[in-house]
């Protein structure tokens, strides 16, 4: 059964009941009284009647005691006279016909009866009874008359006896309330009728707006969030209708904005992938999966820092929306160390486990409400040798501070958290792996030096730098003096330890500008940024010096004496290009041999000789020289 029919029963049974009830009650009330009112009319019409047929008793007995007072003689006439009045219907003069107002005994009455006895006669009024006489007292007693004793319904017997010599029965019209019944059925009917219209109209009227707010549910269920359910009235429908549709609204702000963070979060995650796949900046990589972790969980603030192991200490490196004595520039941030152990991001590097909970108060961290914060690690890579896996090394730490909404990071956040570290993780090692190996297949394994490979890709960078900022740049080569003898004196393993330490003497005089390149066998080369002929000069004399003046020290085969003869060119003024510069050189450098060795030339002008601008086997000072005119070939 709906609803509707339920309302619609209810308020029936409710408004309808009664009424009926109380139809009944009235009905059966009339109809009592109605009774009543009719035994109430016999009553009265058989004292009437009994009154009416006493006076006329009365009335027949001062009638026939009249004439028994006149003269014999004049009764008759008398007689007639009252008659003719109508005090009797006749009046006999006799001998005694019947008793006084009294039945007659054995036969029917048809009169009444009086007499009076005068002398030896009997004077005999009679009232005839006749249909007349029937109806007069009907008349005056406002009931029916008939002759004869008969049971009936609202009827009254009067049976003859002593001062009632007529048998009678007396009935009354019954009163019948039929057209009050008819109104009562209509009032009922109306009643009724009134009811059922009224009832479903509040059936209705409840049930159309839970109806329209089922349909709207249904549509809203079916993802249409723009339904609305109408505001008929301002009652309690109305408000959960309002309700409703406020609900409605909020769930479609609500849904709108996890879309949008979905879209930035897709957004973010593009970019992450497109970072992984395309850079191998760490700081880049990050900065991107930082503010994708941020993106992800609805952190205000994050961190990241990677692992010095050498120091001990925790250097971060990128940041996003840090406050207080953490915010600042990009560039600052390496200053902001840590120690690994003491403090939450100190003890999370330590230990290597996640930690979360509300912020310290006046601790030297990021100052914050909530945090979490995961240890970056390196993947695990099976050792290929004891195929065992290594525990993951800590590479850093992955913080995120401040979820908006205030809520503490929960142990989904913790998941996200942990697949970011884990490739923030990922892209730290790969970015060391490939460094690791660019940096290989760059240097010379036996002197940690550049390789020839690099040269060629530095020179070319630095003459391009040189050139766009209007600066010089000197070129050194260098060669080992009599290398083949070393090697065949005290063995080419002798002779590697002597390039080994001869390139170390090579670093240790440069600046930290200044790159140190093994072009091949024993020869080496030199680029010194923003260097003029003057101050390559003083480099070669520098380095000559330090070669010389200290032998090697081999294990085994004692102090090894060597020399070095070094070529020196300058970008742009010995060559306009990489390649000529460093064709220049090693023309001094054949120069310097030609001279002797154990000395360094300059690369001429044009075509011109190489110049010397001072020369150690010349001079005793040692110190730099004004430049002079250099020696010929
Ligand atoms: P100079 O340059 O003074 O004219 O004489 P040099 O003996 O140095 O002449 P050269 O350039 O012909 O000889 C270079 C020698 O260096 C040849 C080779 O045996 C040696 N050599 C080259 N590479 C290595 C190396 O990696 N280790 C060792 N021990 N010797 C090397
Ligand atoms: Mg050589
Ligand atoms: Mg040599």
């Amino acid at each position: 059964m709906t609803l509707r029919g339920r309302l619609t029963t209810a308020f029936l049974v409710v408004v309808f009941g009664p009424v009926l009830l109380g139809s009944i009650f009235v009905a059966l009330t009339v109809a009592t009284v109605s009774q009543d009112r009719t035994s109430e009319r016999l009553d009265h019409a058989v004292t009437t009647v009994r009154t009416g047929i006493g006076a006329i008793c009365r009335q027949l007995q001062a009638a026939a005691d009249a004439v028994a007072v006149v003269p014999a003689a004049d009764r008759e006439a008398v007689a007639r006279q009252l008659v003719i009045r109508g005090l009797a219907s006749d009046i006999q003069i006799g001998p005694a016909a019947g008793a006084d107002c009294a039945a007659p005994a054995g036969q029917p009455a048809t009169a009444i009866v009086a007499t009076a006895t005068a002398g030896s006669v009997t004077i005999t009024a009679t009232q005839a009874v006749d249909g007349d006489f029937l109806a007069r007292l009907a008349a005056t007693s406002g009931a029916g008359i008939a002759f004869g004793v008969r049971h009936a319904p609202e009827s009254r017997t009067l049976s003859a006896g002593p001062g009632q010599p007529l048998p009678l029965t007396l009935t009354v019209p019954k009163s019948n309330p039929t057209f009050l019944y008819a109104v009562l059925l209509a009032v009922v009917l109306a009643a009724g009728a009134a009811a059922v219209v009224v009832a479903r109209w509040l059936a209705t009227s409840t049930t159309r707006p839970l109806g329209d707010l089922a349909h709207a549910a249904d549509q809203v269920a079916g993802g249409d969030l723009d339904t609305r359910v109408p505001i008929v009235r301002p009652d309690e429908l109305g408000r959960l209708a309002a309700t409703f549709n406020r609900m409605t609204r909020e769930l479609k702000a609500y849904v709108q904005a996890l879309t949008a963070s979905r879209d930035q979060l897709r957004g973010h995650l593009a970019i992450l992938g497109e970072t992984l796949s395309s850079t191998h900046d760490v700081d880049r990589i990050l900065q991107v999966i930082l503010r994708t972790a941020l993106a992800a969980t609805g952190a205000r603030a994050g961190l990241v820092l990677l692992l010095d192991p050498v120091r001990g200490q925790l250097v971060p490196r990128c940041a996003v929306g840090l406050t207080g004595s953490w915010d600042v520039p990009e560039d600052d941030l390496p200053n902001l160390r840590l120690p690994v152990g003491p403090g939450v991001l100190g003890g999370v590097a330590a230990a290597g486990e996640a930690r979360r909970g509300p912020g310290e108060v006046g601790s030297i961290e990021p100052p914050c409400r909530t945090y979490v914060a995961v240890p970056i690690r390196a993947p695990l890579v099976e050792d290929p040798f004891t195929q065992t896996e290594p525990e993951p090394a800590t590479l850093g730490v992955l913080a995120l501070y401040d979820r908006v909404g205030g809520d503490h990071f929960d142990d989904a956040d913790l998941r996200t958290l942990r697949t970011f570290a884990g490739q923030a993780g990922i892209a730290v090692h790969n970015v060391r792996v490939h460094e690791e190996a660019q940096r290989l297949s760059l240097t010379d394994p036996l002197t940690g030096l550049w390789n020839y490979r690099y040269l060629q890709e530095s020179l070319r960078r630095e003459v391009e730098r040189a050139s766009r900022f209007g600066r010089m740049l000197a070129v050194l080569v260098l060669d080992l003096d009599h290398f083949k003898e070393v090697n065949d004196t005290y063995g080419h393993a002798a002779g590697d330890v002597v390039l080994g330490e001869f390139a170390r003497r090579i670093r240790i005089g440069l600046r930290e500008v200044d790159v140190a390149f093994r072009q091949g066998g024993e020869e080496f080369v030199v680029l010194l940024p923003e260097t003029d002929a003057y101050g390559g000069a003083i480099v070669a004399e520098r380095l000559g010096a330090a070669v010389r003046e200290r032998p090697v020290l081999v294990e085994t085969r004692g102090p090894i004496s060597i020399t070095v003869s070094i070529g020196v060119a300058v970008f742009p003024e010995h060559g306009a290009d990489a390649r000529r510069v460093l064709d220049a050189a090693d023309d001094a450098l054949y120069a310097a041999k030609n001279a002797g060795r154990d000395t360094y030339r300059l690369a001429t002008l044009a075509t011109g000789v190489p110049e010397v601008i001072f020369d150690p086997t010349t001079t005793t000072t040692g110190g730099p020289q004004p430049p002079r005119q250099a020696r010929g070939r």
